[in-house]
C-alpha cells in the first residue's frame, strides 16, 4: 500500500491510541490532516480526526473512512504538534485534547437503534424465546428502531447488556447507527449576477427591473434578492431560463450580532513608563522571536494601552493576536476597547456563542481573515496561521485553569505555543501568579512595571476594619453585616451622586438553613455540603450539584417550625443594603443574576451610565472591568477566601482584594475602600492595604518554601472518585501501595514526596467519594515519570471497580 492509503485517526475517548482507517478512493484527494472523518468505531459511527498518514497498517482487518463533514482542514500540522504537546504534558488522550480545542458542539451525534430482524420476528411468532430475551423481542415488536436507552427503560433489566450481543450474533436484531444531530457544516448561500451582453429586449416590468437591480449590485444573495423583490424566486427562474443571470454559491459566515459600544476607549496620552515598555515590545515584534515579558502594573495603570498598541503594530504587519480574558463576561468591554481603535476585523471564540457562529469564527481565523481573537482560555487553541502575539490579561486568574479533562492552564500554554511560533507572550496582571513573578525574578521572562496610575490618580486609600472589636451597629434590627464607617462611607457617596461596589464572594441569600430548636443542618444528599438558602425562589440549593429542595416549613428531626438561615450571601446583602439606603438603587451581579444571555453587559452598562448607585457582587465584579464612576469599594468579609483549604488561599485573597479594591477611584474623583475581616494582620491583607505586591510576594515565598508548594516544587494530583466508600477506600490504599513500590524501583524516594491518598476537604461531591494523592518534588522531570508509571498501572486495574482516577498536572486547587 502507497501512504495515501490509509489514515491514522484520533477520536475523542478516553482511549491513548490512535486508529487507523483505509480511505475509500472517493475520498482519497479531498482529505488532509486537520479534517474530521466519520469513521465506525465498533457498532457505533463516530467523528474522529486526522491526525498523519501511517505507511502501514498494523493489522489485517481495517475499516473505511465513511465521510468528510469539511473541505477544508480545521488545524494545521502546527496547531497539531501543539494540541499533542497539551495531550502529552496533561496526560490527555490527544483525540479528547482536540474535540476540547476545537469548537465545541460541531460534531454529528450518532445513536444506535435495536430492531427485529425477520428471523426475529419468525422466532416470536413460533415462540422459540423465552425469559428475558422474549421480553426484550416483544418490547421491539410494539416499538420497532428504539434505542439502546429506550429499549432499557422499556423493559427495565440491567441485564440488557448480556443479552444484547447474542441476540445480535443469532440474528434475532440488528442495530443500526443513524445520525441524529447533523453537526456543524458551512452554510452556503445562491448569488446571483447579470450577464453584461444579455439581450436586455424581452424584458419589461418585474424582471427588467431585477435584471437591471443585479446589474448594478454586480451580484447579490438570494436572501438580498426574495426582501426586495415579492416574486424573486419566480423572477429569478425567468431569467435564468433566459440565460441572462449566472449563479455560484458562496459561503455565509455566521457572526454574532453586535451591540451598540458602551465602553469606547479613548487615545491615551502614552505615560513615560508606557512608552519605556512600548519600545522594548516593539523590538520583540520585529525580533519575530519567543519573547515572554510579564507586565505587572497595578490597577488603571494603562495595562490595555499597552494591548492596544502591541495589536495595532502586528495589524499593521499584517500578523494575528490572541487576547485572552479570564471570563466571557469581560470579552465584551474589551470588545468594545479594542473595536472603537483598532481598524481591523476582530472575532470573539467563546463558549456563549452558538456553535455555528463559532465554527465560522475558527474557520476565518485559521484562514487569516480575523487579525484579532478575543476570548476565554479555549481560545488558545485558535489555529493561527501567522501567530505574532498573545496576550493574556489578568494572568494570574484561575479561571485560566480548565477543571475538565484536559485540566489545561491556558496561561502556561500561551508560553507553549509562544515558543513554537516564535511569538511575543505578554502575561498582564497587577497581581501576579507566584509563579510568573518567580519566573521573572529568575530572569527566565523579562519584566516591565507600571508603578503608577494613568493621569496622576492615586490609587485608592484602604482601611482595614477589624471586625472582632467594631460593632457593626447596636442599633440595628438584628446584627448587621456592614460596619458603621462602611455605612458611612456609602451614605456620603449617595450624597454626593457617586457609586459604590460591595463585594462579597458568596452568591445565594445564606450558606447554611437550620433548625433553631435542635439544630438540624440542611446537606446535600450528593455532597458533603449544607444547602445554600435561596430565597427569592424559595429553595435550598447545591452549588455543586445542583440538588434542589422547596423550603422545608418544618424541621425532619423534631418537627420544630422554627427554622432559619445563618451568615450571608450576595442576595441577603443585596436586600441589607436596600434596606439601610431605601433610596438608592441597588443591583446585583453574581452568577444567578448573570444567568441569562448579555445579562451581565446590562449590569454593567447600566452601572456605567449611572442607572445604579450600589452594586452587589461576587467575584464578578473584582475583574478587570473599568467602571470609571466608582469611588468606594467594601469588602464585606475578606476572610472566606483566606479561611478556604487550600495552599493558595492567602495568594487568592491578596489578588482578590487588590482587584476589588481597584475597582475605586478610575475616574477623576480619588477612591476609597474598606475591608471588613476578623483576620487583621494576616500578610495578605496587610500587603493588599499597603498596595505592596512584593513584601506580599516575599511573605507568600517564605511560606511555599517552608511547606514545599510551587513555585518552589511541581505537583501532580490524582483524584480517586467512586460511589461506595468501602472499596474508594480499599483502592486508594492499594494505589497508595503501588505508588511507593514505584517510586523505589524508579529510584525516586527522596526525589519525589507521595502525600495521601487522603481523603480530599470536599470529601463527597455529586454521590461520588474522593480521595486525593498528591505527587510533588522540585524537579518536573521526576514527578512527570512516577506520574505516567501510575496512570499506567491505574489504567489496567481501574476497570470494572467503579472507580475513576483523573490527573491534574499543575493543579491550581487541590479541593
Ligand atoms: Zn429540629
Ligand atoms: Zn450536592
Amino acid at each position: 500500500m502507497t501512504s495515501r492509503d490509509l489514515i491514522e485517526v484520533a477520536l475523542n475517548l478516553p482511549l491513548s491510541q490512535t486508529f487507523t482507517y483505509r480511505i475509500p478512493t472517493a475520498l482519497k484527494n479531498a482529505i488532509a490532516i486537520g479534517m474530521r472523518v466519520l469513521v465506525p468505531f465498533g457498532r457505533k459511527t463516530l467523528t474522529g480526526f486526522a491526525v498523519g498518514f501511517p505507511p502501514e497498517a498494523p493489522c489485517a482487518e481495517i475499516k473505511d473512512v465513511l465521510d468528510l463533514p469539511d473541505e477544508e482542514p480545521l488545524f494545521s500540522e502546527q496547531d497539531l504538534t501543539f494540541y499533542q504537546w497539551v495531550a502529552s504534558y496533561y496526560f490527555c488522550p490527544l483525540g479528547q485534547t482536540i474535540a476540547a480545542a476545537l469548537p465545541q458542539g460541531i460534531s454529528a451525534t450518532f445513536r444506535q437503534f435495536v430492531s427485529l430482524t425477520e428471523k426475529g420476528r419468525a422466532c416470536l411468532l413460533h415462540g422459540e424465546a423465552t425469559g428475558e430475551q422474549l421480553r426484550i423481542l416483544q418490547a421491539l415488536e410494539r416499538d420497532s428502531g428504539l434505542s439502546i436507552n429506550g429499549l432499557r427503560r422499556r423493559i427495565g433489566t440491567r441485564t440488557l447488556p448480556h443479552h444484547l450481543p447474542s441476540l445480535v450474533r443469532n440474528g434475532l436484531l440488528q442495530i443500526t447507527s443513524t445520525r441524529i444531530r447533523k453537526g456543524t457544516q458551512i452554510k452556503k448561500e445562491k448569488w446571483f449576477a447579470a450577464l453584461p451582453t444579455a439581450p436586455v429586449q424581452t424584458l419589461k416590468g418585474k424582471q427588467l427591473e431585477l435584471y437591471q437591480f443585479l446589474k448594478e449590485q454586480e451580484a447579490a444573495p438570494l436572501s438580498r434578492i426574495l426582501a426586495q423583490f415579492k416574486n424573486g424566486a419566480r423572477l429569478l427562474k425567468v431569467l435564468q431560463k433566459k440565460n441572462l443571470i449566472t449563479v455560484t454559491e458562496k459561503e455565509v459566515l455566521r457572526r454574532p450580532a453586535l451591540e451598540d459600544e458602551i465602553f469606547p476607549e479613548p487615545l491615551h496620552t502614552v505615560t513615560a513608563e508606557q512608552k519605556n515598555i512600548l519600545k522594548r515590545l516593539q523590538q520583540a515584534i520585529e525580533a519575530r522571536a519567543f519573547f515572554p515579558f510579564l507586565l505587572h502594573g497595578v490597577t488603571g495603570s494603562g495595562k490595555t494601552e499597552i494591548y492596544l498598541q502591541v495589536m495595532a503594530e502586528l495589524v499593521k504587519r499584517g500578523r494575528q493576536c490572541l487576547l485572552l480574558v479570564p471570563e466571557i463576561a469581560l470579552t465584551a468591554q474589551l470588545w468594545d476597547r479594542v473595536c472603537s481603535r483598532i481598524d481591523a476585523p476582530v472575532s470573539l471564540l467563546h463558549s456563549s456563542l452558538t456553535s455555528a457562529e463559532r465554527f465560522d469564527a475558527w474557520r476565518m481565523i485559521r484562514r487569516g481573515d480575523i487579525k484579532i481573537v478575543i476570548g476565554a482560555r479555549s481560545a488558545i487553541f485558535a489555529s493561527c496561521a501567522d501567530l505574532g502575539a498573545i496576550i493574556v490579561d489578568e494572568e494570574h486568574d484561575p479561571s485560566y485553569k480548565q477543571d475538565v479533562h484536559p485540566r489545561y492552564n491556558a496561561r502556561d500554554l500561551a508560553l507553549i505555543r509562544g515558543t513554537m511560533a516564535n511569538a511575543l507572550v505578554i502575561l498582564g496582571s497587577a497581581t501576579p501568579s507566584l509563579e510568573s513573578y518567580h519566573n521573572a525574578a529568575k530572569k527566565k521572562y523579562s519584566i516591565g512595571v507600571l508603578p503608577e496610575r494613568i493621569a496622576d490618580r492615586p490609587l485608592p486609600q484602604i482601611k482595614v476594619i477589624d471586625l472582632r472589636i467594631t460593632p457593626s451597629n447596636p442599633h440595628s434590627r438584628q446584627a448587621g453585616i456592614i460596619s458603621a464607617p462602611l455605612r458611612e462611607a456609602i451614605s456620603r457617596r449617595l450624597q454626593n451622586g457617586e457609586q459604590s461596589l460591595l463585594f462579597l464572594n458568596r452568591r445565594g441569600f445564606a450558606p447554611v438553613f437550620l433548625c433553631r430548636q435542635c439544630g438540624y443542618t440542611f446537606r446535600c444528599p450528593n455532597c458533603e455540603v449544607s444547602l445554600i438558602h435561596h430565597q427569592q425562589e424559595k429553595k435550598l440549593r447545591c452549588h455543586y450539584c445542583d440538588f434542589l429542595l422547596p423550603l422545608p416549613e418544618r424541621c425532619p428531626d423534631c418537627n420544630s417550625f422554627f427554622l432559619s438561615s445563618l451568615g450571608w450571601g450576595t442576595e441577603r446583602l443585596e436586600r441589607e443594603v436596600s434596606a439601610l439606603f431605601p433610596s438608592a438603587r441597588v443591583g446585583r451581579m453574581d452568577r444567578d443574576s448573570t444567568a441569562t444571555k448579555g445579562a451581565s453587559r446590562k449590569l454593567l452598562k447600566s452601572i456605567a451610565q449611572g442607572e445604579l448607585d450600589i452594586l452587589v457582587g461576587t467575584q464578578m465584579i473584582a475583574k478587570g472591568h473599568h467602571l470609571p464612576q466608582v469611588t468606594l469599594v467594601g469588602v464585606i468579609c475578606a476572610d472566606h477566601s483566606l479561611n478556604f483549604p487550600d495552599y493558595r488561599a492567602g495568594e487568592r485573597t491578596f489578588q482578590l482584594l487588590t482587584q476589588v479594591a481597584g475597582r475605586a477611584g478610575r475616574g477623576d474623583k480619588p477612591g476609597e475602600v474598606f475591608i471588613q475581616t476578623y483576620n487583621p494582620e494576616h500578610y495578605s491583607i496587610r500587603c493588599a492595604q499597603q498596595h505592596d505586591y512584593r513584601a506580599f510576594f516575599a511573605a507568600e515565598m517564605r511560606q511555599r518554601r517552608e511547606l514545599d508548594y510551587p513555585p518552589h516544587t511541581r505537583m501532580i494530583n490524582f483524584r480517586l472518585e467512586g460511589a461506595n466508600k468501602e472499596r474508594l477506600l480499599q483502592y486508594a490504599q492499594d494505589l497508595g501501595e503501588t505508588s511507593k513500590k514505584f517510586l523505589a524501583q524508579l529510584k525516586l524516594t527522596g526525589t519525589v514526596n507521595i502525600l495521601g491518598p487522603a481523603p480530599a476537604p470536599w470529601g463527597k461531591i455529586k454521590g461520588k467519594y474522593r480521595y486525593q494523592m498528591l505527587l510533588k518534588s522540585e524537579k518536573l522531570h521526576s514527578v512527570r515519570l512516577l506520574a505516567s508509571r501510575i496512570l499506567q498501572h491505574a489504567h489496567e486495574s481501574t476497570g470494572r471497580s467503579g472507580i475513576s482516577l483523573s490527573v491534574d498536572v499543575d493543579p491550581v486547587f487541590i479541593l
